[in-house]
């Protein structure tokens, strides 16, 4: 496995502050000594990037350190932004190759926090929403094809709510846990294998899209997926070790190649001298980036849930659903439970947010005092639009502000768009109607599903 998560050895003060974030005691060392992190407990979280206060100074560590650190990591010379003890190891060296290479046709796909966070990087407001000049500034750098993850997240709600569905129906595994948090899904694999069953074997968003890239993608687009060099912008730092596990492999190759976080996507921007606050709004590639509300509120906690219940709701009892914001479900609690009304069942669903507060959670399902149909969890504070590798706060009073207003932005945007149900995106329908078939179908199974490992140590 290649190391995500790294602290810098001559730069850690070991203060410990990463030590009190870190949700599986990964991070080791004495007090006021270096630190190291346990790369076999570590979940690649990135919370520890987001804490580390203690950066490269020409006073403490001598003129040229700054360079030299900035070698070391992989980072262009442009980037002029302090550079921390704890820190996520950069891939941006083989995305430029990429995008400089004639031969290779480089698609894009970015994540729905992204576009409340990237703006943050050129100096404006916290959780200023950027979706169309994100999609200008991937145009600008060069990708051929700039889609959006988006689009794979409501094609999730497709699979997973069939998935809920057909578990309640046939007395499978319950309750249901979401997978499209690559942190969460490596805690339970390593601390609870024995509940790893009541994983949906729906794919993340990422992995639905690189598989589908590859494939459909391909086809569509009429292009040799040999070709293609598929790119993921993510909020997190966990992405680029869920892109390389050996079973994301279903396009016949890896099926998302690099990944880049949304603070290196502002490096990026800026080595190619992108503006990126006077760029014009644009649209995501079609139909790859044709995305409805309820794919952008995956960034946010609680909104997996609400987009899986907006599509379930209407597939269980061919109804309209009353109110598409379910406020049941919404809030920054670490851990919340709800019952919704579904046709004639009474759904008992639970989201937790921040992984600390899922160990009691855990305990209590196994103990018989919790009782639950589906359970979303999200390893970041209060989901993706607090994660890792979202831009960097600084000041503390900074953190909870930024929550608050990515998220909000997220929601502003999901009212927004004319279409807030997974199951009406047109581009969606078109994709089951011309090549999946059905959600749950037999290309389904070979592409967007997969299977948890008991023993992820010996995994890789
Ligand atoms: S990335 Fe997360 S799990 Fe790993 S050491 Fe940092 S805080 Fe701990
Ligand atoms: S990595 Fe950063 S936050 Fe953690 S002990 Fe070292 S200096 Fe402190």
């Amino acid at each position: 496995m290649s190391v995500v998560i790294a602290i810098d050895q001559d730069l850690c003060t070991g203060c410990q502050e990463c030590t009190k974030i870190c949700p599986n005691l990964a991070i080791e060392g004495l007090p006021r000594q270096p630190q190291k992190i346990n790369d076999t407990k570590c979940v690649m979280c990135g919370q520890c990037v987001q804490k580390c206060k203690s950066y490269v100074s020409v006073a403490e560590h001598g003129f040229g350190a700054y360079a030299k650190v900035r070698k070391a990591r992989g980072l262009p010379a442009t980037v002029t932004e302090p550079l921390f003890a704890a820190y996520n190891v950069c891939h941006l060296d083989e995305v430029l190759r990429a995008l400089e290479d004639p031969k290779v046709e480089t698609w894009v796909q970015s994540a729905p926090a992204v576009r409340v966070g990237i703006a943050e990087d050129f100096g404006a407001p916290l959780g200023t929403l950027a979706a169309g000049k994100l999609a200008a500034g991937l145009r600008r750098l060069g990708f051929n094809k700039v889609f959006d993850v988006n689009y794979a997240a409501d094609v999730t709600i497709m699979e997973e709510g069939s998935e809920l569905i057909d578990r309640l129906k046939n007395n499978g595994t319950l309750p249901m846990f979401t997978s499209c948090c690559p942190a969460w899904v490596r805690y339970l694999e390593l601390n609870y294998p024995e509940l790893r069953h009541h994983l949906s074997t729906t794919k993340s968003p990422q992995q639905i899209q690189g598989a589908l890239v590859k494939t459909y993608g391909a086809k569509t687009q009429k292009t040799d997926p040999k070709k293609i060099f598929s790119v993921s912008i993510m909020p997190c730092t966990c992405k680029q070790y869920e892109s390389g596990r050996p079973e994301m492999v279903d396009s016949g190759q890896r099926d998302v190649d690099v990944v880049l976080t949304t603070r290196e996507l502002g490096y990026l921007l800026k080595l190619k001298g992108v503006d990126f606050l006077s760029l014009p709004e644009e649209k995501f590639d079609l139909p790859m980036g044709d995305y409805t509300g309820a794919a952008e509120i995956f960034g946010v906690t609680g909104g997996v849930m609400e987009a899986a219940l907006r599509t379930g709701y209407e597939l269980v009892t061919g109804q309209p659903i009353p109110a598409v914001d379910i406020k049941a479900v919404r809030g920054p609690n670490g851990f919340r439970t709800a019952d919704i009304q579904v046709g004639e069942l009474t759904l008992k669903v639970g989201v937790v947010t921040g992984l600390k507060n899922v160990k009691p959670v855990l305990e209590d399902l196994k103990a018989g005092k919790l009782s639950l149909h589906f359970l979303e969890v999200m390893s970041c504070p209060q989901g993706c639009v607090t994660g890792g590798g979202q831009p960097k706060l600084i000041v503390e009073k900074d953190f909870e502000m930024a929550y608050k207003a990515r998220t909000e932005a997220t929601y502003v945007h999901d009212r927004e768009l004319p279409v807030r149900k997974s199951h009406e995106n047109p581009s969606v329908k078109k994709l089951y109607d011309s090549f999946l078939k059905k959600p749950l179908g037999e290309e389904s199974h070979k592409l967007l599903h997969t299977t948890y490992c008991g023993d992820p140590k010996s995994h890789h």
